[in-house]
């Protein structure tokens, strides 16, 4: 069986889900002979590679860059996962959700900034009104909450995956 083209993409996020898929450890090794990863935050590509059979995504939909990425990576991956509580729910980015964009960017560029202080007019790209979680841009095949979820709870769903089983991440809580 040749290995299935596997992608993380990060989001609106941390970087602790990746953090945690990282924390398998020598479980990698083992994994990394089923699969290769055709793109994430250490695979230097310049574009979202097609045929991708599953992706990882980290982090909540809160700007328009996002929503352009997801809606790209949806449609050039078989199996999309949403990885950790951002992804699942929005989380601790949809934090901002109570006081909108503006008022959030004014907090962080104006009155915190101690040195210059600006709105930013270029690189930060434009929020959306409301961070969503990812199924609400587009379609999710498999959810895997918590926040992180846990290196084992990864683990087991990528080897559900590898197997050609569909993975139920909820029956391996408790
Ligand atoms: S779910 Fe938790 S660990 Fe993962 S990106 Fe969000 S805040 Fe970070």
């Amino acid at each position: 069986m040749s290995p299935i083209r596997l992608a993380t993409v990060w989001l609106d996020g941390c970087s602790g889900c990746h953090m945690s898929l990282l924390d398998t450890d020598e479980r990698l090794i083992g994994l990394a002979q089923h699969a290769t990863v055709v793109w994430g935050p250490l695979v230097d590509a310049k574009e979202f590679p097609t045929d991708v059979d599953v992706t990882l995504i980290e982090g909540a939909i809160s700007s328009e860059e996002d929503l352009h990425r997801i809606r790209l990576v949806r449609s050039r991956t078989r199996i999309l996962v949403s990885l950790g509580d951002c992804a699942v729910t929005g989380n601790v980015p949809a934090m901002r959700n109570k006081f909108g964009p503006d008022a959030v960017l004014r907090r962080a560029y104006l009155d915190n900034a101690t040195l210059d202080p600006q709105m930013p007019r270029e690189i930060v790209p434009p929020l959306l009104p409301m961070v969503r979680p990812v199924h609400e841009a587009v379609p999710v095949d498999v959810f895997v909450p918590g926040c992180p979820p846990s290196a084992d709870l990864i683990f087991s769903v990528l080897s559900d995956l590898l197997e050609g089983k569909a993975p139920n991440p909820a029956a391996k809580f408790g």
